[in-house]
């Protein structure tokens, strides 16, 4: 994402996230039920608007645009609503746009009864290199310019210069199974690095993961990312993470001779290429089912953890799962539990963090209610005793930033875990 330049208003945000209030992505106490429910399947295909001279496809991975009409001559109105409900608000939109001849619109984003914008428009000419739409076509209150969770507005509107070529227009870069998979396949062009299937989405799209390692050590690492579709700065925080764990200096290389890395890249592909908010394709938030495990997805991940448990009689020292929210959170396991493989170890992680970037202030979470185990965090807590948390990347944060977090992150998690396993 080497071309992701940031307007005033991201830099705004991340500076300031020290100071913001923490929202709870884990309502703990409310156990959800993760029984199947049905969904309504996105409409794919074009949109034309034949007087406008303007095309508008949500015919690809992640596209998400559930209807469209034209208001004037000059102004189309996307309608972006949710696989079902209820559900956590994360209103995501993707859609291309092209027309006959060079002018210039405008697209109101407006999003269905009870949710708000949330998502600031980033823009692409290939489907590869985004960057954010210029503030000043960004069109909404005054007030609401530099928006928060409290202070939304309801309805965005953007001004596009369409051309002949096909503009991408989405809530963020477009990370779909297909690059994921990409990914995956690169990493495990190491030699140290297995790639397998683990199991299959609802709609047949493979689960796999990643074995990074010895594979007859017996102490474990698991990494997951991408239970909730539009969180793309979670993925590419994990995908930093494990490049990290996987790269060639010495202190990576002691890692993998002692430690083996799990890594589940993406646990919701149905999610994701459905442009879904949240749910996969059984209308089922994934990171509430890690009690009744009602799931494919969340089973598959569940069992292959367990498997690779049982091979060499390993431990799991370390769990980590990769989301984003509105600002960068750690949710940790709380004081009250010490019944974990190496108490207090993600505390002294955080603090070497803080250290290692300079004017760096965490913002940390505790949870001190791990039962029932709900969300991956404390599945791998309470059943393996893996040290764990929740890693929320900020939607906002600096994709620079995000690398250079995760980095130190891996790094850190190395030298302390060297450390303190024999
Ligand atoms: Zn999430």
């Amino acid at each position: 994402m080497k071309r992701y330049f940031l307007p005033l208003l991201l830099i705004l945000s991340f500076q300031s996230h020290a100071q913001t209030t923490v929202l709870p992505e884990v309502p703990d106490s409310v156990r959800t039920v993760t029984m199947s429910r049905p969904v309504q399947k996105q409409w794919r295909g074009q949109y034309e608007f034949e007087k406008m001279g303007v095309t508008v496809s949500n015919d690809f991975p992640m596209g998400s645009l559930n209807g469209m009409f034209q208001e004037n001559d000059s102004t189309l109105v996307a309608l972006i609503t949710a696989e079902n409900t209820p559900i956590n608000e994360s209103p995501w939109y993707a859609f291309q746009i092209w027309g006959k001849e060079e002018k210039d619109i405008y697209v109101r984003l407006t999003y269905q009864a009870g949710s708000k914008h949330r998502y600031y428009p980033k823009i692409s000419y290939d489907g590869n290199f985004w960057s954010p739409l210029d503030s000043a076509n960004f069109l909404v209150p005054d007030s609401l310019k530099n928006f928060n969770f409290r202070n939304r507005p309801e309805a965005a509107t953007l001004k596009l210069n369409v051309t002949k070529d096909t503009t991408w227009v989405a809530g963020q870069e477009i990370h779909d199974s297909k690059r994921v998979k990409a990914w995956a396949d690169l990493i495990s062009s190491k030699p140290f690095v297995q790639h397998e299937k683990i199991g299959e989405s609802l709609e047949g799209r493979e689960i796999s993961a990643l074995t990074i390692g010895k594979p007859q050590n017996d102490k474990l690492v698991m990494v997951i990312a991408r239970q909730h579709p539009p969180e793309v700065t979670g993925q590419l925080a994990m995908q930093s993470f494990v490049e990290t764990l996987t790269n060639d200096s010495e202190l990576s290389e002691r890692f993998r001779e002692n430690f083996t890395i799990l890594v589940v890249p993406m646990v919701n592909p149905d999610g994701v290429d459905n442009g879904h908010w949240r749910h996969n394709m059984h209308g089922v938030d994934l990171n509430r089912d890690w009690a009744d495990f009602h799931q494919p997805e969340t089973r598959a991940v569940k069992e292959f953890m367990h498997k690779k448990a049982e091979e060499n009689d390993a431990t799991f020292y370390f769990g980590i799962d990769f989301h984003s929210t509105w600002d960068d959170i750690y949710y940790t396991v709380g004081d009250d539990y010490q019944t974990g493989n190496i108490p207090g170890m993600v505390s002294e992680w955080l603090v070497n963090i803080q250290s290692a970037i300079p004017g760096y202030e965490p913002n940390i979470s505790p949870n001190n209610k791990m039962e029932p185990t709900l969300v991956s965090r404390n599945y791998f807590y309470i059943t393996f005793g893996a040290e764990s948390l929740v890693y929320e990347i900020g939607d906002n944060t600096p994709r620079d930033f995000l690398e250079e977090k995760s980095r130190v992150a891996a790094e850190e998690m190395i030298k302390l875990l060297l450390d303190k396993v024999d």
